[in-house]
């Protein structure tokens, strides 16, 4: 099996130790490819790279934004003519169903789409200002941020890298990417696309553990900043080594999301939204609404049916489009394992699921039953910590103010639900919350316009939308005498 490079200054490479790791279909366990793994010095080569990209050869930083924006374009309009073969990669290396990677290619074009214009529209402002020195013209300018290193999870392998790289480039940066070493191939496809539209030494990738490569990516002294998606743990270890030359960071971390449901919602539309909420992408999605809020009177029913379209969902060989596919790697499903063996141990009721998925083919991947938990309760380890996995806990309150503070009793404030046919009550309730995602009446679903992220640990900053781009640009305020000559501020 020919061993899988790296992209660095416009060549594939090989690293220089030689090392490589192996990128497992977890629902089959096989070994799909053989990858290289990156060490320190190779991740200090790509920084070099994207450091003489930006400060010396400056091709994509000094293009102008409409030929930027033009470039973003045929990226664009290259994926969308491989979306199948960038579709089965991420199903076949982390596990999603084909339906849900084909969304994400569909969503990673769009997000090249939709910086490619955004760079092009007006930015800046022209301020009113005193005229204690006299008549001043005040405005500020837009500009890149130099080099940043983007580091991201495996649960989107190819959208949360795009996510990043998208309006990293738009905004004329220099950039290296790092994705998780779980996921590569379609990030590695991605940057086939880029070898032949984007100037050298502007995009580089490098593969390999976080604990060393990105490590070194967050604490690299020619780093200009440093955006991380993935566990606050990690975040909080960023945070740390970028303290060192006080990089700029972007950080989107985990959660622990509330799904509060009012006994006067739908019922079968709670329940599919719940579903959706915790079920797709097998449960890995860091907004996932993972902690069920539900009246107290309305308990019973809701739990009743969750539990019933739950046992009805397929699971199966990803590439066949099941409801749900595998889970990441084995250590995510042992890990997933055994929150559940604490969920039990600690009290809660298990509604359905609690175990892994073996049947037929099945049994050579990594598969879990979708979970519900019911009668949890704050002190639980499940109901506190994120399991990123198809496992959900139920809790009950009676008053909108219960609802409320269970809702943000968590030390995450990433998303949140509201679901009540009750206008000004869903409105009063979505204010309360401690969370930069909300949804009412529905969950999860994300727009490449509106800004990503969260409060508390859950995360600094926002992706997407105009937000998104701002975070890979410095804001430069210029000020201009429109008298220039002697200000007669001192008498002699
Ligand atoms: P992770 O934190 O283990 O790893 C994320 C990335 O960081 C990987 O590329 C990893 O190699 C790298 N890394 C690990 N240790 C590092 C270190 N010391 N220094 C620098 N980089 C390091 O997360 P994961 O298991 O890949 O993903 C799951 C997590 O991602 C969940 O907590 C989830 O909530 C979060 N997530 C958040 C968002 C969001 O938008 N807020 C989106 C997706 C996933």
């Amino acid at each position: 099996m020919e061993t899988k490079k790296m992209f660095i200054d416009g060549a594939w490479v090989e690293s220089s130790s030689g090392n490589t790791f192996d990128s497992i279909n977890p629902a089959t366990g096989e070994v799909i490819a053989t990858i290289t793994e990156a060490t320190v010095e190779d991740a200090r080569l790509a920084v070099a790279a994207a450091k003489r990209s930006f400060y010396e050869t400056r091709e994509w930083r000094d293009m102008d934004a409409q030929t930027r924006g033009d470039v973003l374009l045929q990226i664009a309009d290259r994926m969308d003519a491989d979306r199948e073969e960038l579709a089965r990669l991420d199903c076949i290396d982390m596990g999603k169903p084909l339906r849900e990677a084909e969304a994400d290619v569909d969503d990673a074009i769009h997000t090249f789409r939709y910086y490619s214009s955004l760079i092009k529209t007006p930015h800046g402002g022209v301020y009113e200002v005193n005229e204690g020195f006299g008549k001043m013209h005040s405005y500020t300018v837009h500009e890149p941020t130099g080099v940043c290193a983007l580091i991201t999870p495996w649960n989107y392998p190819l959208l949360m890298g795009v996510w990043k790289l998208a309006p990293a480039l738009a905004a004329g940066n220099s950039v290296v990417y790092k994705p998780s070493s779980n996921c590569v191939l379609s990030s590695i496809r991605l940057f086939e696309i880029f070898e032949s539209i984007l100037p050298k030494g502007c995009a580089n990738l490098v593969l390999g553990p976080g604990g060393t490569i990105g490590n070194e990516l967050a604490s690299n002294m020619d780093v200009d900043m440093v955006t991380f998606t993935g566990s606050t743990s990690v975040g909080q270890s960023i945070m740390r080594a970028a303290a060192g030359n006080v990089k700029k960071i972007g950080l989107e971390l985990g959660g622990k999301s509330p799904n509060i449901i009012f006994a006067d919602a739908d019922l079968e539309g709670a329940v599919e939204w719940a579903m959706i909420g915790i079920f797709l992408n097998q449960g890995a999605i860091c907004s996932a609404g993972s902690r069920i809020l539900v009246e107290e009177s309305f308990a019973e029913a809701f739990t009743k049916r969750l539990a019933e379209r739950a046992n009805a969902i397929t699971i199966g060989n990803p590439l066949e489009n099941p409801d749900m596919g595998a889970i990441v790697s084995e250590s995510q499903m042992n890990k997933i394992l055994g929150y559940i063996q604490k969920g039990v141990a600690e009290g809660a009721t298990l509604v359905c699921g609690g175990e892994r998925y073996t049947e037929g083919e099945c049994a050579k991947g990594f598969f879990i039953r979708p979970t519900v938990f019911a009668d949890c309760t704050n002190d639980m380890t499940i109901v506190r910590e994120e399991i990123f996995g198809p496992v959900v806990t139920i809790q009950t309150f009676r008053t909108e103010q219960e609802a409320i503070e269970l809702a943000n009793s968590t030390e995450y404030g990433l998303a949140g639900a509201v679901y009540t046919k009750d206008g000004s009550r869903a409105l009063r309730v979505i204010k309360e919350l401690r969370a930069g995602i909300t949804w009412i009446n529905c969950y999860n679903p994300c727009f490449n316009e509106a800004p990503w992220g969260g409060y508390k640990k859950s995360g600094i900053g926002r992706e997407l939308g105009v937000h998104g781009l701002e975070e890979y640009q410095e804001i430069k305020q210029i000020n201009i005498n429109l008298n220039p000559g002697i200000v007669g501020w001192y008498e002699h």
